[in-house]
């Protein structure tokens, strides 16, 4: 009796922990903000769903409206960095026009002047930084990564394009993000948003989508040191 008592707790604790190592993450992540207008309609909607995400910010943009960081910050939601002025942090090679060329010094300014932004509102520095575009190269991170003490974000790898910037109404949205959840059989992801009213309205269907598909919402830092920073 006793053994067969054993053997079912150590079937428990087998299950519990293969659940645990397969959980499919995912954080949704938001650009562009703060935005007044989609905020007061978006905090309350993730206190509903029981949901914290990720903010990208732009450091300006939190001087002009300081009160809604700290709302998501009050809120458990992440602040992250998505430079002073949204600009390119590099011109990348070869066909790009969208970008100037900016120094690395104009670039590290960008980011820690937002981090020390960021962190007078909520007394958390940034950790990530989401680069205005997906504009950066391989050497240009690595030297920014080495001079802010920051993780830059590359765009692929397990990050879905919701194209939210693209369409004005939200089922362009909902079906980009499943197509691309389905087609290319993510076990986790992050998926990057903007703070749009089209994506407000969008939220829901994917929300339901996720979770049927067995995903558990995370924060980007919480989605990074579960998955070892395999970005
Ligand atoms: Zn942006």
């Amino acid at each position: 009796m006793k053994l067969k008592i054993i053997a079912l707790m150590f079937l428990v604790i087998l299950l519990s922990s293969t659940t645990f190592a397969q959980k499919r993450l995912v954080a949704l992540t938001f650009d562009d903000g703060p935005n007044q207008i989609f905020l007061k309609k978006a905090l309350p909607y993730f206190e509903k769903e029981g949901i914290k995400v990720t903010f990208f910010v732009i450091g300006c943009e939190a001087v002009a409206h300081p009160e809604m960081i700290a709302l998501e910050n009050n809120d458990g939601h992440e602040i992250e960095n998505h430079t002073y002025g949204h600009v390119c942090l590099v011109k990348p090679n070869l066909k790009w026009n969208l970008c100037q060329n900016i120094s690395i010094e104009k670039a590290v300014w960008q980011i820690e002047r937002t981090d020390e932004i960021i962190f007078k509102i909520t007394h958390r520095h940034s950790h990530f930084v989401r680069p205005p575009f997906f504009a950066m190269t391989g050497e240009r991170k690595a030297e920014l990564q080495k001079m802010t003490g920051m993780t830059i974000l590359s765009h692929g790898g397990n990050s879905v394009g919701s194209l939210d910037w693209v369409y004005n109404n939200p089922s362009p949205v909902i079906s980009t993000v499943e197509k691309t959840i389905e087609k290319r059989k993510f076990n986790s992801c992050i998926i990057v948003f903007h703070e749009r009213l089209n994506t407000l309205s969008a939220l829901p269907e994917i929300i339901r989508f996720l979770r049927n598909n067995g995903y558990v919402f995370v924060r980007l830092d919480e989605f990074e040191k579960a998955k070892g920073g395999d970005r």
